[in-house]
């Protein structure tokens, strides 16, 4: 087994660094502070990323994306997070589901995303359908050429700057192992179609200036046109998709918490109590000890999930774990770090409170660790027929 990275991966991790540091970095505690991303900057970080050839770097060559395997996507996800996402969503991954995207809709919403001249959201979540995406209640009905879409979704992230959302809709009911299911459906909605209103949501801890937005759908006509995939298989398109961005979640868990134990590293060898540097008390440097081994567990772990994906070998169990153990190790890496800066943790006079903060959405986001720990235990139990 080979674990070393070549050297197009080292390219790649240093042109991502330099562009973290130069581009991003520098506004990340103002945009926190205010809670906000100025349209020039957000215009700013697109264009630039579009410059460096990192914009759509998820999306296949074919469509002018970055053509990158699933693991070179991963390191560039890990250094993309040690800004808040605040920032680098503006080094935009459209969704993958666009390419579904046929006829006129590829001309129309997936290559301008690539492009960089479209924003997409994904809109699934509901109040009432989180964990259980297969809840969802909003419906869209058939009316001759168009659908009409009715229902609400909350939670959904950029809709502020989208052109366009990917919303999922009940279009039906099948009977599957003896019980009736939605058959969902898959469509793209711009923004100012009528009938569609979207405001923002609730002010959120983790990523301040990276806003969800809640969708009212009152007799909103769609063309059927937009439907996005085939009628009735929209859990097809988004599954598919949902799982490899576990893998990125995971890649951007390791990113975080690699930043938060470079800062209490240093910390810890000039921060001087009693007379010595706090890291020579065992109780302080286990804590770094702990850290760098449940980061290295988790980079080799995530890194080694996304090198199965390329390969076709990955299945929802090992995407789910690299999302759960990340995430967890970002948490206790976190939190290890608030401790070891101790009250100066808690200041936002530096960025460890926020780092703490932003790593609380990983454990819930893109499927919550229970539920990561249901895939996983279903696909052990699978071939006894008992999960
Ligand atoms: C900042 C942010 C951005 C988001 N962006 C998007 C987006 O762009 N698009 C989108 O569609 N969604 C988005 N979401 C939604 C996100 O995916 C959901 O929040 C997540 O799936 C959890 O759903 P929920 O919040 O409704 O929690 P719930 O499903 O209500 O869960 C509450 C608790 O119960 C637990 N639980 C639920 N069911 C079970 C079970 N069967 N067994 C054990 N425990 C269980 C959960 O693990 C959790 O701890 C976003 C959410 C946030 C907070």
């Amino acid at each position: 087994m080979n674990f070393e990275l070549t050297h197009e991966h080292e390219m790649l991790i240093s042109t991502v660094q330099a562009f973290v540091e130069k581009e991003l970095l520098p506004y990340e505690a103002e945009v926190d502070a205010n809670d906000c991303v100025p349209p020039e900057l957000a215009q700013q970080i697109r264009d630039k990323a579009l410059a460096a050839g990192l914009y759509a770097f998820n999306m296949p060559e074919e469509v002018g994306g970055g053509g990158l395997d699933y693991l070179s996507q991963a390191l560039i996800e890990r250094e993309l997070s040690k800004v808040s996402w605040a920032l680098h969503v503006f080094v935009a991954r459209p969704s993958k589901i666009l390419m579904a995207c046929r006829d006129t809709q590829i001309q129309d919403y997936l290559l301008p995303c690539v492009r960089g001249e479209k924003i997409d959201c994904f809109a699934l979540t509901e109040p009432d359908a989180g964990s259980d995406a297969a809840g969802i209640k909003t419906k869209a009905v058939r009316d001759g050429d168009d659908f009409i879409i009715n229902g609400s979704k909350h939670f959904i992230s950029h809709a502020g700057h989208a052109d366009f959302a990917i919303v999922f809709a009940v279009t039906g009911t099948s009977e599957q192992n003896g019980r009736q299911r939605n058959e969902v459906t898959a469509f793209l909605v711009d923004k100012g179609t009528e009938g569609m209103v979207i405001q923002r949501g609730p002010k959120c801890v983790s990523n301040r200036g990276y806003h969800t937005n809640e969708l009212f759908f009152d007799d909103c006509r769609v063309p059927a046109a937009n439907v996005l995939g085939e009628i009735g298989k929209g859990w097809i398109v988004a599954n598919e998709w949902l799982t490899a961005g576990r893998v990125m979640v995971a890649a951007n868990c390791v990113g975080q918490a690699q930043r938060a134990m470079d800062f209490s590293v240093e910390w810890c060898a000039n921060r001087s109590q009693f007379g010595k540097p706090i890291g020579k008390y065992q109780g302080v440097s286990f804590k770094l000890a702990d850290m760098a081994t449940g980061i290295k567990a988790a980079d080799l772990l995530t890194l080694n999930t996304a090198w199965q994906m390329d390969k076709g070998t990955m299945s929802d169990g090992d995407a789910g774990m690299a999302k759960l153990f990340a995430s967890e190790v970002l948490a206790k890496t976190t939190d290890d770090a608030v401790q070891i800066f101790g009250g100066m943790g808690l200041m936002d006079e530096l960025p460890i409170e926020r780092m703490w903060r932003n790593a609380r959405i990983e454990r819930i986001w893109e499927g919550t660790s229970e539920i990561q720990r249901h895939i996983i235990s279903r696909e052990l139990l699978r071939p006894f027929e008992a999960q």
